[in-house]
């Protein structure tokens, strides 16, 4: 069995999260921690957790194998260390922390203390991301040469805090859903990007010198090009993915979600086909690699590394926003 103890008192663990742990034949929630005392006991209550905890000590304390860190992106880092340091296995949320030095120092204390990390980049279990992925793979679209990726969405009201106020906290849609398009191009393309290019706007959501929207512009390995919009402004945009080839296109719509939903189209000279694909909830997914991974059985979906990169990738966009150049993007590793 796998005894996972929770940090943060979030929405997307009681959203998706606990669900999938528990999910597995052998996964258990067996404590959550709060900085609010109040709120880690009428968190455990409402989602019957045995266990409440108001200190990362008393939660590392406390007899579990593994550690979910949901808490908002400032304390990853600390929290992620002292975890591995107490020998626990770490699956921690993105983006890692708020520089991609601040996730290598995470990788390496959890190399250290031998533990798994994983980064909980939920698309890469997209069945219609990995039906892409193996189009790809297989030749379909012959060479891929651009891709698009539409990503921005409509931030719901209860989650409108401190994602478009809090600068310190990581706030902003670069941190939250660039790192996203970063690790979903990495994973289909099978490629690195190498360089970006990037504008940011405050569409009248975010306070706080924040962006609320961001289009990017990416280069990668093999010389493909990419372009992504992030937003939280937008309720009526859609998403989607689209990847081009020399002898064929991927049009995926309404995939780049939470849920195991959308279409992968494949146009080709001999027209059109859908594909099928697994529909399997995707932290379920997750949860499973993870599980695997502590068994040695196999990696996390996404590794600490995979961390890193969206991290830096998301670090460059910034980087290229702020100076109006194209940044190189450096992980470090
Ligand atoms: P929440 O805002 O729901 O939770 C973050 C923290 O805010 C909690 O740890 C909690 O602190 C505090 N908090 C929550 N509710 C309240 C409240 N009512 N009053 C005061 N404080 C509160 O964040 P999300 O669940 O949206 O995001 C958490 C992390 O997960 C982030 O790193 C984010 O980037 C990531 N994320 C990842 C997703 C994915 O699909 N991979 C999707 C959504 C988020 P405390 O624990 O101290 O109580």
């Amino acid at each position: 069995t796998v005894r996972w103890g929770l940090i943060g008192a979030s929405t997307i663990a009681r959203q998706f999260v606990i669900d999938a742990i528990r999910a597995q034949a052998d996964g258990e929630v067996v404590a959550v921690m709060s900085s609010s005392p109040e709120r880690a006991a009428a968190y455990a209550r409402e989602n019957g957790i045995p266990a409440a905890f108001s200190s990362l000590n008393a939660l590392l304390d406390a007899d579990i194998d593994a550690v979910y860190i949901s808490t908002t992106n400032e304390l990853h880092l600390e929290q992620a260390v002292a975890a591995a340091k107490a020998g626990k296995h770490v699956l921690c949320e993105k983006p890692l922390a708020l520089t991609s030095g601040d996730a290598r120092k995470i990788l390496a204390a959890c190399k250290a203390a031998g533990v798994v990390l994983g980064t909980n980049h939920h698309l890469r279990n997209a069945g219609a991301h990995r039906a892409m992925r193996e189009a790809i793979a297989a030749g379909k679209i012959g060479r891929p040469v651009a891709a698009r990726v539409f990503h921005s969405v409509y931030l719901p009201e209860h989650l409108q805090g401190w994602r478009i106020t809090k600068p310190e906290a990581g706030g902003g849609v670069v941190l939250d859903i660039t790192v996203h398009d970063a690790d979903t191009l990495r994973f289909v393309l099978g490629e690195d990007p190498v360089e970006i290019s990037a504008f940011t706007q405050s569409a009248g959501m975010a306070g706080s010198g924040l962006e609320d929207g961001a289009m990017c512009v990416w280069r990668f390995q093999s010389g493909l090009i990419a372009q992504s919009h992030e937003g939280f402004t937008t309720k009526f945009a859609g998403t989607g993915f689209e990847v081009h080839g020399t002898e064929g296109s991927l049009i995926a719509r309404g995939v780049m979600t939470q849920k195991p939903v959308g279409s992968v189209t494949l146009r080709t000279a001999t027209g059109e086909e859908e594909l099928s694909f697994d529909r399997e909830d995707l932290y379920t997914r997750s949860l499973r690699a993870f599980h695997a991974a502590i068994r040695t059985e196999g990696k996390p979906s996404a590794t600490g590394e995979d961390g890193v990169w969206s991290l830096a990738c998301a670090e460059a966009a910034l980087a290229s926003a702020k100076t109006g150049r194209a940044v190189t993007i450096e992980t470090g590793l």
